[in-house]
């Protein structure tokens, strides 16, 4: 809690963020709507309303007037205890302000306009399986970043400046250290699975209305407070907190598969995060997610690490068995369903890919984006260079841009330098897994039981609750005693997978 003997310009500085954190509201549930409900008709002018909102935004956030206000609350903040949450405010406030400070309006407006524009011609360039449709988007998309990371030139690689952006903290080198790490194992995991027998994947049909149903009876037992949440479909399925009380899910359901429902269990991971902050830290801009990949790490958890695991079907197989039967589900055996549903295939599809391959796809997009960035990849050849790729790193051959390079929405959206927060947040996910199960002695027993609420409980007060308060380092390090490392991800996955294929993998 705030203490009551606080300066006077902190009454100010609240004032303010208040209002930034309003008009982001507001961008929030227009960019929300632009991919659950909106006509495709209504792009365009979408798109120039977000940008006056982000104007509008970004004129408050660098007014000089906020800049004074912390200037002056700077001296109080330092002399703070190190959790104190006022002074927090005042920290990151500042880094916020002085980051805004270096990007001109013109730029962010115009990034924001861009963006718009491009999402809606990705929607067709997809469903027609056309690059060249999208191609001066992106290229517009590229050459903006470009500008946006030149406004960083202390930066030691100009990639730097966009990912702080996702990941405060994080710079290139370490991605690249810690993905050439996570590279060389899992390679090796896949490879001695490919030459193992495969589980088939469950049949199916599973009908959407059961899969909806599913999905909501687990969320109901995870204790997400029902008023405060909806579930919509949407392309590409995404979770965005508009204010405490208020977080929209969004999903894809196929008849063919369950990836609709791992994929609520995914973004209310990201919800529960949203739910979960101090409600003292609301209208100041701190109360949502510390960075990206620490809010993967929540989605990832709940979806892979409860979601895929024996524990958590043991109580939900049986409901899955009368939702579904016993032939969709290819079986009325848990041990087949669970080797089903963890089964490792390469595929074409970053959001359908398990838990093994799911990292190499974001190696991949990862170095082309460096390559983008340092202009030695032209976007004209961005569908070759991507051909290549996943025939190098996961052995697949794309047969069309649709399920190659026009498959995610990201880099229509302009967001360059994020999709590195997919891996690391797998990576944080399964650090926190480990220290999760080491504090809670009986969590498999409690997941088995149908009740995941002290694992929710844990993450609240280990992750949660802090909202932006502390660097993603330090929430990392307080919440599990140790740094980035993907030991405890790779170690899982081979225990896991080694125990399904029956590998002989010992370290
Ligand atoms: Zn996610």
């Amino acid at each position: 809690m705030i203490a009551t003997a606080l300066p006077e310009d902190f009454g100010d500085l609240r004032a303010r963020l208040a209002e930034l954190d309003d008009l982001g509201h507001a961008a929030r549930l227009l960019g929300w709507d632009q991919q659950t409900h909106m006509p495709a008709g209504g792009a365009a002018a979408r798109g120039e309303a977000m940008a006056t909102l982000e104007r509008l935004r970004h004129e408050r956030a660098v007014d000089p007037g906020l800049g004074d206000a912390l200037e002056r609350l700077a001296p109080w903040a330092a002399g703070r205890p190190a959790d104190d949450e006022a002074a927090a405010i005042v920290r990151v406030a500042r880094r916020d302000h002085d980051r805004a400070r270096r990007v001109p309006v013109e730029l962010t407006a115009e990034m924001a306009r861009a963006s718009s524009e491009a999402i809606g011609v990705w929607v067709q360039a997809k469903r027609r399986s056309d690059f060249g449709l999208l191609l001066p988007h992106l290229e517009r998309n590229v050459e903006l970043r470009r500008r946006l990371a030149a406004c960083f030139p202390e930066a030691e690689h100009p990639y730097d400046a966009l990912l702080d952006h996702y990941e405060p903290g994080m710079t290139t080198a370490q991605v690249r250290a810690v993905f050439d790490g996570l590279r060389e194992r899992l390679v090796g995991l896949i490879d001695a699975i490919a030459a193992r027998p495969h589980p088939p994947p469950p049949p199916g049909p599973f009908p959407v209305a059961a899969q909806r149903q599913l999905a909501l009876d687990i969320v109901r037992s995870v204790g997400f407070e029902e008023a405060g949440w909806r579930l919509d479909d949407a392309e590409h399925p995404f979770c965005q907190g508009l204010a405490p009380g208020d977080i929209r899910v969004t999903t894809r359901f196929s008849e063919q598969n369950l990836q609709g429902v791992f994929a609520v269990l995914h973004e209310v991971g990201h919800g529960l995060y949203e739910e979960g902050v101090d409600p003292g830290l609301a209208r100041t801009t701190m109360g949502t997610g510390v960075s990206l990949g620490i809010h993967e790490s929540q989605s990832r958890l709940w979806e892979n690490f409860v979601g895929r695991g024996e524990a958590f079907w043991r109580h939900w197989h049986p409901r899955a068995l009368a939702l579904f039967g016993d032939a969709a589900l290819g079986g009325s055996e848990l041990a087949d369903f669970l080797r089903a549903i963890n089964a490792v295939r390469p595929g074409l599809i970053r959001v359908d890919a398990d838990e093994a391959t799911y990292a190499l796809h974001v190696v991949l997009r990862f170095e082309l984006e460096l390559r983008l960035v340092e202009g030695e990849l032209a976007v004209a050849d961005l569908p070759r260079a991507w051909n290549q790729g996943m025939q190098e790193l996961l052995g697949v051959t794309v047969p069309d841009d649709a399920r190659g390079v026009l498959q995610d929405i990201h880099w229509a959206a302009g967001e360059i330098g994020y999709f590195p927060t997919y891996a690391l947040g797998t990576i944080v996910a399964a650090q926190l897994w480990r220290a999760a199960r080491a504090d809670i002695g009986d969590l498999d027993e409690r997941l088995a039981a149908g009740e995941p609420q002290a694992l929710r409980e844990w993450l609240r007060e280990r992750v949660h609750r802090f909202g932006r308060t502390l660097d993603p380092v330090d929430v990392l390090e307080r919440a599990t005693g140790s740094r980035l490392d993907a030991g405890p991800l790779l170690d899982h996955l081979e225990a896991k997978l080694g125990a399904l294929y029956g590998l002989n993998v010992s370290r």
